[in-house]
């Protein structure tokens, strides 16, 4: 049965009251849905990008939402109780961060910057700080320095798998849960959801090439899988 359709997935009951089933859709958004496309396949690619970060996460010691892959375009999840935050953190400057405050793209932060956003497609995920999210008890003081924290880690470790096959990690969205008051790591990591740069010739290998009709965009979603295929 669905229980509700996002922009690039669906989510149906899974198999007991404690899981449920994440199912990749073809659907390209951008702009919170003002351009929009089917592209043939895009489903089962970052399907296969996000399992595939998620158990290198997992192997590092993140706990994430996944139970198990059902094939190749639907994942069996826990259910989790969704934090209405996500969680940006960027590594180098592009998009809307360097139109808002000026920095060209490609300006590498001299530390990694942690954003809030809240989930709000309405209201176009606006940014918002850590006393607001507190006032609106969106997540607690402790629960913020968690995400923080976990997502700083991940950065680390996802910079380093990307470097090994010469891509650079520009920024990323993440999206965490809780089950039994324990956070995990929801949602996907694709290409969807991050900025991927080819170290060699800086060619975009993400979403940003729907957004700006750059040109092919599952191409360059087929390479970042091949490539964290074959990882050392
Ligand atoms: P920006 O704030 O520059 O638009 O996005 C920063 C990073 O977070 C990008 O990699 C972008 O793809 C990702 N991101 C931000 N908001 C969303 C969202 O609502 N959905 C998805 N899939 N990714 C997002």
């Amino acid at each position: 049965m669905i229980l509700f359709e996002g922009k690039s997935k669906i989510v149906q009951s899974g198999i007991c009251e404690e899981s449920l089933v994440l199912f990749y859709t073809d659907v390209a958004t951008a702009f919170n849905g003002g351009k929009k496309a089917e592209l043939l396949g895009k489903g089962k690619l970052c399907a296969a990008i996000s399992n595939l970060l998620f158990t290198y996460l997992e192997q590092k010691g993140i706990k994430t939402h996944t139970i198990k892959t059902i094939d190749e375009t639907s994942v069996l999840v826990k259910k989790a109780e969704i934090i209405k935050v996500e969680v940006i953190i960027r590594n180098v400057a592009a998009g809307g961060f360097s139109k808002k405050y000026g920095v060209s793209e490609g300006t590498a932060y001299a530390a990694p910057i942690v954003e809030f956003c809240l989930k709000s497609d309405e209201l176009n995920d606006p940014m918002i700080n850590e006393s607001q999210i507190v006032a609106l008890n969106l997540a607690s003081k402790d629960e913020l320095l968690e995400l923080e924290r976990q997502a700083l880690y991940i950065n680390e470790l996802l910079c380093e798998l990307f470097e090994k096959v010469g891509i650079r990690l520009i920024d990323f969205k993440l999206e965490f849960g809780k089950v039994g008051g324990e956070i995990i790591l929801c949602d996907e990591i694709s290409p969807d959801s991050c900025r991927l740069w080819d170290i060699e010739t800086g060619a975009k290998m993400d979403k940003d090439i729907f957004r700006q009709d750059l040109g092919d965009m599952l191409l360059a979603y087929e390479e970042v899988l091949r490539r964290l295929e074959h990882v050392k």
